[in-house]
């Protein structure tokens, strides 16, 4: 569109003139300097050698001569006037012919003349009136040049802006941003055309005021844009145009000037010619024949000067010629460009409203569907048609619907398989809920779901029910010794092999770990549950096939009978497993039934070990401390921390009634670190004091020793006592041997630090020897069962001294423990190597007791090597006074213990 409105623009414009322009014809102001010459005028007139009155004589006829001569005159006078305004040939030849002419008549009339002094008067006269016409025509003649200087200037001036305007760019008839070239040129023309009105720039002096007026609206209109012309055209067209101007105004002055000095030597020449016609009427008279008047007087020749200019010939011929050229275009064109717009703006309106039809009915299609689609109806499609762009649209709103469509269905399938799943898994968790994962058997949960449905129904039918609590013997070895891997194919075997054995009678369930149920329905005897509980044991006689592998695996079975026994589903079950607790007394392969008082001792346990935490809580537990005396300083080596349980009572328990449950329950792990501590309290205390070489023996449990932050803890503990590590000494069993090698590490560890470790009990477990080899020990306590017989029993002498020769062997010290009599003292009292510990030296004493009894120690074990050698045990020689309880005190204890 934009392109055809240029284009329309382009066949306007092109070659059309943009302003009307008014043309002077000049030609008659084109120089000749050939043709144009000054009118020469003789020095001397015709025959003024030859004295006028010598030819006077011979003249009678007067009259012609003297009508010649004043023809001839007036001849000179107008041929001048056409002069002075046309500068042609023909002219300038007329110029001539009147000059020879007024010569040749002059010379006649200057016959006719009488006197001398007239004569000379005529000359004179001739000689003013030509030198009059020839200074006319010289004002004339500058007058004219003036003049055309000032329309060559106004020309260059048009020109200039003509040429500004043209190569400005035009939209219908306007030049862009060139308004003030349009005025300029518009003055210009206007100018010009005032010019042409009043006949050239030098004509009329009624024609002055009104170029005048033209010229001062140029200036006018040139100094009001002058601003914004040297901003478009530059400085140099702004110089040049303004000199222009200028230099037209100073041309209209001289021009003036010139016309004012040419009517005055017009005037002059006017006086001139009446002079000399009054001169021949002063010799007419002198001829006397003289009659009549010259044809003309001398007022008829004198022309008014204003009437010369106007109506001169000369200046009738410079005609300026006014063309004002409306440049505009030709009809043709002007058709031709209305055809192409009123084409245009057809085609814009018939492709406006295809357009709008093309994009609003897709669109509203379009906006429908959409509608549809949003409201669910996913079969919804878009009629395709309409523009490229819309149709492509359509085409791929219609894929998406048809994809949403195959998605909806999809997603329909999904749920419906979805549900399924949910409804198979919740089916799955359902069974997993009540089921152990890794053997299938009915779990916790679901053994007492069935064992209550169980007595539910023995109350209908009047019978009882058995619950058979079935412990693996020692599966905690066969899982470390194993792998826990293995360990769990060998509780699936238990479990099928339980669950067919019960198949007969009743159900299996799984409890968790290698505990497992029975329940046996319909138990109409207690003989009826005894022989299914032996035919649990039995059933594990033969070997379990694991992996390929055969193993054999005894069990622990304890039995319950309801209602006899409990009336509540956990009862059963608790009684049960008290039961157990009695059959894994009894050894392997055992059954046992429950009765009342294994509830009690069930009970106790229970009690000891809430009593214990409590203990733990409220700071109830001591230390004593009982030495070890080395024979080669008869001075105490170290002393050994045993733990004590202060009762509310103020009684002391030992160790043997409360230690087996806290293993059992793993309250030793914290009770073990509260001895720690304390041990190390009190030793950093002895070092500090008097005993600077003190050595604190602590007894620690396997139970700790597989924690494996155990030796760090002891360096903390070091570290926070300030006390050497040779300060201490840690005392193990041979149960150790069995936690793995990592505790094993750890002792070499500790070893490494330098701890000293002690074997305790030494020669009452099965692999002592081994533990000989494989423990990095530095001492070991040779158990009291051992010593016991030293005295009596060569057997036992003779085992007690070949490990201590081993040991010596080894550079292990030893220590004999449970040194109670003088008989057996003098048995160890020659071995310097040895160091002894038992009540015959000292019983353990409290921690304010220590440095006392080490002090008196010396001297007791002096009087005791004395007494000892030969001479009957006359009875203990107590360095210390007994702190521990009487064993019947113990019963005591328990009794108490179990009460609080
Ligand atoms: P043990 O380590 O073999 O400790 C020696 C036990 O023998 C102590 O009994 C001690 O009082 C007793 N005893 C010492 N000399 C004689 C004697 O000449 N004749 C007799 N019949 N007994 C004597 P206690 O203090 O009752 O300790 C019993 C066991 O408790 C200890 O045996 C030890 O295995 C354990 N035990 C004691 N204190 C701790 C402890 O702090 N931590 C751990 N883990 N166990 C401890
Ligand atoms: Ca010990
Ligand atoms: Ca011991």
């Amino acid at each position: 569109m934009a392109i055809l409105a240029v284009a329309a623009n382009v066949v306007m414009e092109r070659g059309v003139q943009v302003v009307r322009s008014t043309r002077l014809d000049r030609s008659q102001y084109s120089p000749l300097p050939d043709t144009f010459r000054p009118v020469t005028i003789p020095a001397q007139l015709p025959g003024s050698a030859n004295p006028i009155g010598g030819d006077q004589a011979g003249h009678t006829a007067s009259e012609p001569a003297i009508g010649r001569f004043v023809s001839a005159v007036d001849r000179f006078q107008s041929s001048t006037e056409v002069r002075a305004t046309s500068d042609s040939a023909e002219s300038t030849a007329e110029v001539d012919a009147s000059v020879k002419e007024l010569d040749a008549a002059a010379k006649d009339f200057r016959r006719l003349l009488p006197r001398p002094p007239l004569v000379a008067e005529v000359d004179a006269a001739l000689i003013a009136y030509r030198q009059a016409g020839a200074d006319y025509l010289a004002a004339a003649v500058l007058r004219r040049f003036a003049a055309m200087d000032y329309l060559a200037r106004l020309d260059d001036l048009d020109g200039r802006v003509t040429a500004s305007i043209n190569t400005g760019w035009k939209i219908f008839g306007r030049v862009v941003a060139r308004e003030s070239l349009l005025t300029l040129h518009a003055r210009l023309d206007e100018l010009r055309h005032r010019i042409g009105a009043a006949g050239g720039p030098e004509n009329s002096s009624s024609g002055f005021p009104k170029v005048t007026e033209g010229e001062l609206s140029l200036r006018q209109a040139y100094d009001a844009s002058e601003r914004s012309l040297a901003k478009s055209e530059g400085a140099a067209w702004i110089l040049q145009t303004r000199e222009d101007i200028e230099r037209m105004a100073a041309l209209r002055e001289e021009v003036r000037a010139a016309t004012a000095r040419m009517l005055d030597q017009q005037r002059l020449l006017a006086s001139s010619r009446a002079r000399l016609v009054a001169l021949t009427s002063s010799a007419r008279a002198a001829a006397g024949g003289a009659s009549g008047s010259p044809r003309t007087g001398p007022n008829a020749i004198v022309t008014p000067p204003a009437s010369i200019l106007r109506s001169s010939p000369v200046v009738a011929a410079a005609t300026t010629t006014t063309t004002t050229m409306d440049t505009v275009p030709d009809r043709g064109r002007r058709s031709t460009v209305a055809g192409i717009t009123a084409g245009v703006l057809a085609l814009l309106a018939v492709i406006s409203i295809w357009t709008v039809r093309s994009i609003l009915i897709p669109v509203r299609r379009m906006l429908d569907a959409t509608r549809g689609l949003a409201q669910g109806d996913i079969a919804t499609r878009v009629p395709r048609g309409g523009m490229k762009e819309l149709d492509s649209l359509a085409a791929a709103f219609n894929r998406m619907a048809s994809q949403l469509e195959a998605a909806r269905d999809i997603t329909h399938d999904y749920r419906r398989h979805l549900e399924s799943q949910v409804e198979q898994r919740t089916r799955q968790l359902q069974h997993l809920a009540e089921r152990d994962s890794l053997t299938l058997l009915a779990n916790r949960r679901r053994f007492f779901v069935l064992l209550d449905q169980s007595m539910q129904r023995s109350r209908d039918i009047e019978c009882g029910v058995a619950v058979f609590f079935i412990d693996l013997d020692n599966f905690k070895n066969l899982n470390d010794g194993m792998g826990h891997i293995f360990g769990d194919r060998a509780l699936i075997s238990v479990a099928q092999r339980l669950e067919e054995t019960a198949a007969g009678f009743g159900f299996a369930a799984r409890l968790g770990g290698d505990e497992f149920t029975v329940v046996h329905e319909e138990v109409f005897s207690p003989q009826d549950a005894e022989a299914a509980g032996l035919k649990l044991v039995d059933a594990f006689r033969r070997p379990l096939v694991v992996e390929g592998r055969e193993i054999t695996v005894s069990v622990s079975i304890g039995a319950s009978l309801y209602p006899d026994h409990e009336h509540r589903a956990e009862g059963l079950l608790s009684a049960a497993d008290a039961a157990l607790f009695r059959a894994k007394a009894l050894g392997r392969n055992q059954l046992a039934m429950f009765t009342p008082e294994l509830r009690e001792t069930a009970t106790r346990k229970f009690t000891t070990e809430q009593g214990v935490r409590h203990a733990l809580e409220h700071d109830e537990f001591e230390l004593v401390y009982q030495p070890e005396v080395s024979m080669a300083t008869l001075e105490v080596g170290l002393v050994e921390a045993l733990v004590r349980w202060r009762m509310p009572d103020g009684r002391l328990a030992p160790p043997d009634e409360f230690l087996a449950v806290t293993e059992e329950s793993g309250l030793i792990v914290e009770l073990g670190d509260w001895v720690l501590r304390n041990a190390l309290r009190a030793a950093s205390d002895w070092h500090r004091g008097r005993w600077p070489g003190v050595k604190v023996a602590i007894n620690v449990s396997a139970r700790q020793l597989i924690d494996h932050r155990f030796v760090q803890r002891i360096q903390e503990l070091l570290r926070e006592f300030a006390l050497p590590a040779t300060c201490i000494e840690l005392e193990l069993t041979e149960s150790v041997l069995q936690t793995g090698n990592s505790t094993i590490e750890s002792l070499r560890l500790l070893r490494s630090l330098g701890i000293a470790i002690a074997l305790d009990d030494f020669g009452t477990g099965y692999s002592s020897l081994a533990s000989l080899e494989q423990l990095p020990l530095s001492r070991i306590k040779l158990d009291r069962s051992l010593i016991a017989g030293i005295d009596s029993n060569p057997r036992s002498r003779a085992i007690a001294f070949a490990l201590i020769r081993l040991c010596d062997e080894l550079d292990i010290e030893v220590t004999a423990e449970g040194v109670e009599r003088e008989s057996q003292f003098a048995r160890l009292a020659g071995s310097r190597a040895m160091y002894l510990q038992g009540y015959l030296i000292s019983r353990p004493v409290a921690e304010g007791q220590v440095l006392g009894v080490n002090d008196l120690m010396p001297q007791a074990m002096h009087d005791l090597m004395l007494s000892a050698p030969g001479s009957p045990a006359r009875g203990p020689r107590l360095v210390a006074q007994p702190s521990d309880q009487e064993p019947e005190e113990r019963a005591e204890f328990t009794e108490s213990a179990a009460t609080r």
